[in-house]
Formats: C-alpha cells, sequence, structure tokens
C-alpha cells in the first residue's frame, strides 16, 4: 500500500491539516487557514475533496482556496452550515455529509463517523485502511476539545467519544485537530478522568 498520511502544521495554535492520499491523488482534512501552504504540502498531486470535520474558522478559513485549484468538491454536515456561513458567507460547502458516508482516495476508504457535541454538525473520519481516524475537534490526545474555552455541549460530545470513537480497534492512531496524535487505547484509558472532570476539565 503506497497509500500515506501527511500532517501540515500551519505553524499558529497547533493546528494539524492532514493530506491522505498517495502520489497522484489526494483528500484533504481541515485545511486549516494557510492555502499556500497546504498545496505546497499537497505539491502536483489532485485534490479530489476536502472535508471539514466541523465549521469552526480555524480549521475551514481556506477550504475554498484549497478546494479551488482542482475544483474539488467541500464537504461539511449539513449541521454546520450556519458556523460555516461565519467564515464564508454566500458561500455553500458541495457535498452534505452524512453518518456512514464513504469518501475513497487512492486505495483507502474514508467513513463519516457522525460525532456531535463540539459543534452540532462534527464528524470523525475512519480510515480502517490505515488503522486511523481523524477527530477535528471532537477528541484531542488530552480530551475533549472545547471551542473559545468552553464546552458547547460537554456530554454530548463525550458521547461521541464513549460511542463511536473508543469502539474502534485500540491500536487506532488518533489524529486530531490540534496538537499530538494518540490512540484509542490511550484515549480510553483516560476516558473516565474525563468524564469525571466534566465540563471544566480545560480549567
Ligand atoms: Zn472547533
Ligand atoms: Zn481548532
Amino acid at each position: 500500500m503506497t497509500t500515506r498520511i501527511d500532517q501540515f502544521s500551519p505553524g499558529a495554535g497547533d493546528i494539524n491539516a492532514w493530506i491522505v492520499g498517495d502520489d497522484e491523488e489526494v483528500i484533504v482534512i481541515d485545511p486549516g487557514p494557510d492555502a499556500a501552504g497546504l498545496l505546497d504540502a499537497v505539491g502536483d498531486r489532485e485534490v479530489l475533496a476536502v472535508i471539514c470535520t466541523h465549521g469552526h474558522a480555524d480549521h475551514i478559513a481556506a477550504a475554498l482556496q484549497v478546494a479551488e485549484r482542482d475544483e474539488a468538491p467541500v464537504a461539511l454536515h449539513p449541521k454546520d452550515r450556519p458556523l460555516w456561513r461565519e467564515a464564508h458567507p454566500g458561500e455553500e460547502a458541495d457535498i452534505e455529509m452524512e453518518d456512514g458516508g464513504v469518501f475513497e482516495v487512492a486505495d483507502v476508504r474514508l467513513e463519516v463517523v457522525y460525532s456531535p457535541g463540539h459543534t452540532p454538525g462534527s464528524v470523525c473520519l475512519y480510515c480502517e485502511d490505515l488503522g486511523a481516524v481523524f477527530t477535528g475537534h471532537v477528541m484531542l490526545a488530552e480530551g475533549p476539545a472545547p471551542h473559545d474555552g468552553e464546552y458547547p455541549d460537554y456530554a454530548r460530545q463525550l458521547n461521541a467519544i464513549g460511542e463511536y470513537l473508543l469502539t474502534l480497534p485500540a491500536e487506532t492512531r488518533v489524529l486530531p485537530g490540534h496538537g499530538p496524535e494518540t490512540t484509542i487505547a490511550t484515549a480510553e484509558k483516560k476516558f473516565d478522568s474525563w468524564v469525571a472532570a466534566g465540563p471544566n476539565l480545560g480549567d
């Protein structure tokens, strides 16, 4: 298998953009704010799609510019449309993701795992072929990701983690929207402490 996962960091805020593909074609997950830098990392490979795990501006700011180069579609869960419009007034995403939807790139599949809580339309992308799950802001290495220091719906976010992420194989790599990666096994060990800490986790 020649398909690989490249990480691109635009610098500020420990943001991770993820590029999944081979030497010919890629899918970009959460492009972040730096279109030129990201497209440099993509190089001359064709962008098949730009997938947004949710609608917060730090991750979708460059989505349209990145998609534009190869006329790729942008994918978003419809419940995050209001957030998307704050960042991109007058523009719409092209693909409405739904739970269980599948994207194909090179020789792997990315499955949409609807995981609301951080935002109403948060999703993760599970790639069984590469043993990885892209978790956006649903779950970082240190726990459920807050937004502006707060948790829009902590209980639902925890529920999504417990119900949809921790059921994946233990060795699965967790590739989040910020900071270092972790694994499902490690997250599983921390989960009870996240439940106990409640929404004040980030304090
Ligand atoms: Zn967010
Ligand atoms: Zn973020």
